[in-house]
């Protein structure tokens, strides 16, 4: 018998790791309306496009290691020193780093579930160990208290998405004060504010406010969603300088591209930002909009402060996200317990109001 030919071994977290299931791209009949991935729909600004096509001519060259111009840029709109700012290849890459500047094999994080997809592989390939706390039945809402009850001596990380990809809500100021409160101050608490921007409740909380009272606090951002730059990946961090430190020690070098850099930078400018913020403005109406008329359909939905809305439709969920599909709406199931639908483009939206009618 001749042995068999020896294989290198995955580490067995990786072997285990859930698919991230990316929102579909393309319908099999050709067009269609793309709400499977909480993108803006708004093309990039001119002078975004003019900074992209200049920066083009320079990639021969890496870009600069730590994005000095842009992290000072977002350190100034977010009211910090630019010490306390981290950028990344996408906040989901920043969110690994965070992980990996903290979490010893073994280390217990926290996160809530349902929720974006990205965070059990990134705990998994951390070393970490996943601890779910199921949301509110029936809101969509995180479980603040129960997460707090969760965290033991072995925690290392929470992770707060507010609003929660994917089903919408906010936590409110005084529950995540709550929440701090009880939590040990060496349990880092990491608020992915991916969709920040969309949010209109007053009483949702200041990250910043919070991160000045809490040095345990590090605060996700990204400009793939209100800055509609997702397909150039750029996301930060902003943590208190010496955890800022140690997340850009493990940071992936070079991670942002010189073209992502100015576009960034392009679309911080004052008058490319204040358009863009409109645009926000827009599709918080088109949430306003679409919301009423799925209630007016009989729908009952979470609160969501995001660009996207949640159905519970459990065991009919995949059913449903294939006739979407087949009226040429994409959407994004999550098989056997429900769809979210980003808002896109008005004429989208009704696209999709349509087929939310027929699921009835
Ligand atoms: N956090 C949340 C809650 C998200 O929904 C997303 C995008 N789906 C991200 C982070 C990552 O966004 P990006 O990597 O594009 O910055």
């Amino acid at each position: 018998e001749t042995p068999a030919t020896p294989v290198v071994p995955l580490r067995a977290a990786v072997s285990a790791l859930p698919a991230y299931v990316p929102g579909a791209r393309v319908a099999p009949g050709g067009r269609a309306w793309k709400l499977s991935s909480n993108e803006n729909p708004y093309p990039p600004l001119p002078s975004v496009i003019a900074a992209i096509a200049a920066a083009a001519e320079e990639t021969n060259r890496y870009p600069d290691m730590y994005a000095s111009e842009l992290v000072k840029a977002l350190a100034g709109e977010v009211g910090v020193p630019p010490e306390q700012v981290v950028v990344g290849n996408g906040s989901v890459a920043v969110l690994a780093h965070v992980l990996q500047a903290v979490v010893e094999h073994g280390d217990e994080v926290v996160f809530p579930w349902r929720s974006f997809e990205a965070y059990p592989i990134a705990v998994a390939v951390s070393g970490g160990t996943a601890v779910t706390v199921p949301l509110e039945h029936g809101t969509g809402r995180l479980d603040l208290p129960a997460m707090a009850a969760a965290v033991t001596p072995r925690t290392r990380v929470v992770l707060v998405c507010t609003p929660n990809n994917p089903t919408g809500p906010v936590v409110q100021a005084d529950e995540l004060d709550t929440f701090l409160a009880a939590v040990p101050g060496d349990v880092l608490v990491v608020v992915d504010e991916a969709y920040l921007e969309f949010v209109r409740d007053p009483k949702a909380p200041s990250g910043v406010d919070l991160l000045a009272a809490h040095p345990n606090v590090v605060l996700l951002r990204t400009l793939s969603k209100a800055y509609g730059l997702a397909g150039l990946r750029v996301g930060y961090a902003v943590a208190e300088p010496r955890l800022a430190a140690g997340i850009r020690a493990v940071s992936t070098p070079f991670g942002v591209s010189h073209v992502a850099q100015r576009a960034a930078l392009a679309s911080l400018e004052p008058g490319a930002k204040a358009e863009l913020l409109e645009r926000v403005d827009a599709l918080v109406e088109e949430r306003s909009r679409v919301t009423a008329a799925l209630r007016g359909q009989g729908w009952e939905l979470p609160e969501s402060q995001a660009n996207f809305v949640w159905f519970g439709l459990g065991q009919a969920t995949m059913e449903c996200a294939a006739q979407a599909t087949a009226a040429g709406v994409l959407v994004r199931p999550f098989a056997g317990d429900g769809l979210r639908v980003s808002i896109g483009e008005p004429a989208a939206n009704d696209a999709f109001l349509a087929v939310a009618a027929s699921w009835r």
